[in-house]
């Protein structure tokens, strides 16, 4: 390929010229993005305008060459996000701007031309240089209040990127009523859709001058939203105007008034004075910028893969300790089993209080925030009668109604809780995490999509702004304000609890509710993870939920995914679990902003739809199986109590304090020496370690879940446990981040920062968590104990399945084309040996999800750090689903609990993978499941960038829909006109220009090639289809006649 190149900057014979162009076009097509991608990194996009600029301007152009230069370059330049800039170095904007102008009359050299220039035009300044060289204002010469063909002329509008100063132009000449006026008359006259290719083109024309903020207003201005919804409702019945409705629909979208959250300020509603900063840190992520148009940015992402990190020393030097030598010393402690002597038999948990001294648990008085529903409705009592009440309530209910759930005591969680520190200081339970969760039996299939759930939505939110008279738009629950008042009718919200998230919750509808996430403690993003309770419904009516400021650009939501819910009253009629639920999910951009400052954040919004079944029930939701502080707490304590302790060794430690005052668990898991010899004592004290950790991401609860799933397994009499307790010595840190998962972050710390990109040099007072897992694992390393296996567990929002992030120098450079010979360096390929055997063995997990690429994003990652600084070669990130499974006997269900936990057990389970001691392999039999390939080594990895979901069925992002091509789109676009031969004869001769123009286009209608990909396929072949059917009807001068 890059031979090929250079050949192309050189060479100035045709056919050698065009054997190259064949090879490249061969290789790029039967390869993947990546080959593109890496083309383009050699230099592939300069080389092809270069060679694109010699053969345009010689005296007369060879179309045999330049026609597939052409083709080649729009493939690879829709790929390349420099593409704009290069053009215009490389003379190449104007010679194709030429070269549409000679050859207005052969659709396929026009079609090629206009292809590269809209890929020219993703720049702005190139798309400013194109609409001066074409001539805007030659358009804007026609009157387009006139029914004349003449603003067919306008036609090209969808080929070029209109700028700002673009769009100005078209605004200021009155171009946008003209339009709207023009859409309406086609859209009345045509009553036989022999013309819907003109009405969409009219569409197209009114997305390009809609591109900034003075278009869009233009068409409020004008009532073009009123026009397109009342047009767009009279053609839902007829399938060939689908693209039309599509168009108005994501048109409506973009052009909806932006309007601020409903709230005082961005900020979370939770702030945590920080130490030494009396007050909390000013949110970096605020810009105060006056407003200006998110669509004129260029993009400013990296490319695909510039992120890969090439730099040997940085892939292999291991850097300095990030601290004195002598701070490691104090990690001892977290080794009680090297110096236990197994005399006695450990019976208490030695908990280090000097550690910590300054932890100090408030009296907290806590209660369920429901015990029946009976119990809501009233105005809460004074916490100590309150409390009074409940405990005996809720006792009796526990006696009556009280289900048996495998490690879970209801009256230990209250205990827990009771000791936990929020920051609000919560004093009520919810009644979930309290009562515990059963998962239901049987599994939960993804939920189908219905065809146009988004648009009935975007239909109701178009309403709300057509008919403001109709909202009732009435605050319901704020999280700031308990005074506020609800109607009788309405449904009662409540999140001050917990892991809870909810800020606001607004009645919309008489049966809707926009509800509003509170960003991250001290910071004003981050919003995604909810948990809320709701109350007061009606059974049987279906109640619409809008998060209307979530922050993910996409969501599995839009692929099957259902939030959970929790009834009370299920739980007490003998069914306490968390179940899927919801129809009517969508997730797509909306029309809010923030209510102060960072005016381009987007936000997207969640809607579901759920019908309750029973009357008056209390009901809890949320984004997933929530997982809180206060139930690992009481879950290690149960653990604590289900051992052996003759056979088992386990105790929980504090690793440190966390900056609210809470504390971060370490346990150690191992099997207590077989005797009191010294030959088991020397055996057990030269165990290797395996250091797990997880929910460094508070919305990932996910994470948790699979963590008691290998908590519970090793700490379990199974035989393969016992083994693996044999061979190992457990680390666990199984919440990295408790202060978050308490007061219901999604991403953070409550010092705003995420934890897992403080690795590199975590601060001690800021970061205690990382700061001390680092130190311990730096002790380890100090002691010649470097951990053998090290993983951080997580969950995904974007993927489905259970895959590992693993780390490989020979892959990174081999992936990222890097120049550096990768053959004489030696890496043991042992890093994937857990996932090659997870894949065999545990059904969630997909191996074609893994990669073990080094990015420079994620350097400062758990992951990175302790592969690059603790030489662990097996360090991996586990990713979890929110969702589900698309490969496997998971395939198509949603992931529970059950299936979390099976995840984590699956992990213990591949670990014995990884031990080279025969001795424990003395049970063949239990492990013959798993098959100990050691040689594993293939170049297939999987890029980590990619979203595995191909594009959702609707557009969940609006400026995406327009003029933007999709790759797949224009790739088969070219390919079809590239399989076309050349029509070399010309046509008319002596036609003026716009006529001949006019002509071109007439004749494209027939043939469909000039017309922009999205307008294509439907609207023509209905096209043609109704001339057949509606003799006599002609669209000649732009009127049907009949
Ligand atoms: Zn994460």
């Amino acid at each position: 390929m890059l031979h090929g190149l250079k050949h192309l900057h050189n060479s100035g014979d045709v056919e050698s010229t065009l054997n190259t162009l064949n090879v490249l076009d061969e290789l790029l097509s039967a390869g993947t993005d990546r080959r593109i991608h890496y083309m383009i990194s050699k230099g592939g996009s300069e080389a092809l305008l270069t060679a694109l600029v010699n053969n345009a301007r010689t005296f007369s152009p060879n179309y045999n060459i330049l026609l597939p230069l052409l083709h080649l370059l729009a493939k690879v330049g829709h790929r390349d996000r420099r593409i704009g800039m290069k053009a215009e170095e490389a003379g190449a904007v104007l010679v194709t701007l030429n070269l549409l102008k000679h050859n207005i009359r052969h659709a396929r050299r026009v079609a090629a031309c206009l292809w590269v220039i809209q890929v020219f035009s993703s720049s702005v300044s190139t798309a400013n240089l194109i609409g001066e060289n074409y001539g805007l204002d030659k358009k804007a010469k026609n009157d387009a209040h006139s029914n004349d063909l003449s603003f067919l002329s306008i036609f090209h509008c969808p080929f070029i990127s209109l700028t700002e100063a673009n769009v100005w132009s078209i605004v200021s000449k009155g171009y946008i009523s003209g339009l709207l006026k023009l859409y309406e008359d086609w859209h009345s006259k045509d009553t036989h859709h022999v013309a819907i290719a003109i009405r969409h083109a009219l569409l197209c024309c009114l997305h390009n001058a809609t591109q900034t903020t003075a278009g869009r207003q233009a068409l409020i201005s004008q009532g073009g939203i009123q026009l397109l919804y009342q047009t767009t409702q009279t053609c839902l019945l007829s399938k060939s105007l689908e693209c039309l409705v599509e168009s108005t629909v994501q048109l409506m979208r973009k052009c909806l008034p932006k309007t601020p959250l409903p709230l005082t300020s961005d900020k979370s509603a939770y702030t945590f004075p920080l130490p030494g900063r009396p007050h909390a840190v000013p949110d970096s992520s605020v810009d105060n910028d006056a407003e200006e148009d998110e669509d004129n940015q260029e993009a400013n992402s990296t490319d695909y893969d510039d992120d890969l990190e090439t730099d040997l020393n940085k892939l292999c030097l291991r850097p300095d300790l990030d601290r004195p030598k002598e701070l490691l010393q104090q990690y001892s402690r977290l080794c009680p089993e090297l110096s236990h002597d197994f005399q006695t038999v450990l019976l208490t948990p030695s908990i280090h209080p000097s550690i910590h001294p300054s932890i100090f648990y408030p009296q907290t008085s806590l209660s369920p925030a429901t015990s029946s529903s009976s119990s809501r409705g009233t105005p809460r009592r004074s916490q100590a009668t309150e409390e009074g009440y409940h405990r005996t309530t809720i006792d009796r209910l526990l006696e009556r109604h009280g289900a048996c759930i495998p490690h879970h005591v209801p009256k230990l969680y209250r205990a827990a809780a009771a000791k936990t520190k929020s920051i609000p200081g919560f004093s009520i339970l919810a009644f979930p995490d309290f009562w515990g969760h059963l998962p239901p039996p049987g599994h939960e299939p993804m939920a189908p999509r219905k065809p146009n759930t988004q648009r009935q939505k975007v239909f109701e939110d178009v309403q709300r702004f057509l008919n403001t008279d109709d909202i009732i738009n009435l605050l319901v629950f704020d999280l700031e304000n308990s005074s506020v008042q609800c109607r009788s009718d309405s449904l009662r919200f409540f999140s001050k609890f917990e892991c809870g998230n909810l800020r606001k919750a607004i009645q919309v509808r008489r049966c809707e509710y926009d509800l509003i996430l509170n960003a991250d403690v001290n910071c004003s993003q981050h919003t995604q993870w909810f948990y809320f309770e709701v109350s007061n419904m009606v059974a049987g009516i279906p109640y619409r939920f809008n998060v209307i400021n979530c922050e993910k650009s996409n969501s599995q939501f839009n692929y099957g995914m259902q939030p959970v819910l929790y009834s009370v009253r299920e739980a007490l009629d003998g069914r306490p679990r968390w179940v899927r639920t919801g129809t009517e999910i969508c997730y797509y951009r909306n029309y809010f902003c923030p209510a102060q400052g960072r005016r381009k954040t987007t936000f997207y919004t969640l809607s579901f739809t759920i019908t309750f079944k029973h009357n008056e029930d209390v009901c809890y939701l949320a984004y997933h199986y929530p997982y809180t502080y206060s139930a690992l707490k009481a879950h290690l304590k149960v653990l604590q109590k289900s051992v052996d302790p003759a056979k088992v060794f386990f105790q929980q430690q504090i690793l440190c304090g966390t900056l609210a005052g809470n504390s971060c668990p370490l346990v150690t898991i191992t099997a207590c020496p077989a005797s009191k010899g010294w030959k088991d004592l020397h055996q057990l004290r030269n165990r290797p370690c395996i250091v797990l950790t997880s929910r460094v991401h508070p919305g990932e609860s996910n994470a948790s879940w699979v963590m008691k799933g290998t908590l519970e397994f090793l700490c379990s009499s199974d035989l393969v446990a016992q083994s693996l307790r044999e061979a190992f010595v457990f680390k666990i840190i199984p919440m990295l981040n408790p202060d978050g998962v308490i007061n219901g972050t999604n991403r953070c710390d409550v010092n705003s920062e995420d934890l897992n990109r403080q690795w590199c040099k975590p601060d001690p007072v800021l970061s205690p968590t990382i700061y001390h897992t680092k130190g311990f694992l730096y002790y380890l390393n100090s002691i010649g104990r470097t951990p053998l296996v090290f993983c951080d567990y997580h969950g995904h929002s974007r993927k489905k399945n259970v895959f590992l992030y693993g780390c490989s120098i020979k892959e990174t450079l081999w992936q990222s084309g890097s120049a550096i010979d990768t053959v004489g360096l030696k890496e043991d390929p042992g890093y994937r040996t857990i996932p090659k055997t997870l894949d065999r063995i545990a059904p969630a997990f997909s191996f074609n999800s893994c990669n073990y690429l080094v990015e420079k994003s994620r350097s400062a990652t758990a992951r990175v750090v302790v592969w690059r600084e603790m030489g662990v070669l097996r360090s991996y990130t586990m990713e979890s689903t929110y969702n589900g499974c698309d490969q496997g006997i998971y395939k198509g269900l949603q992931i529970g609990t059950r299936e979390l936990q099976e995840m984590g057990v699956k992990f213990c389970h591949s670990l014995l993978s990884v031990t080279k001691d025969t001795k424990l392999l003395y049970s063949r039999r239990l492990i013959n499941h798993i098959d100990l390939d050691h040689n594993i080594l293939d170049h297939k990895s999987h890029n980590c960038f990619e979203d595995d979901e191909p594009p959702c069925v609707e557009e969940i992002e609006y400026f995406t829909d327009f003029p933007t091509v999709k790759y797949t789109d224009l790739d088969s676009d070219v390919n079809s006109n590239m399989a076309s031969p050349d029509e070399e004869e010309e046509i008319n001769e002596g036609h003026s220009p716009a006529k001949c123009q006019q002509d071109c286009i007439n004749d494209s209608i027939m043939k469909g090639n000039l017309f922009p990909p999205h307008i294509r396929q439907a609207s023509i072949d209905g096209f043609s289809e109704k001339r057949n059917t509606c003799n006599g009807v002609s669209i000649a001068n732009g009127q049907i006649t009949s």
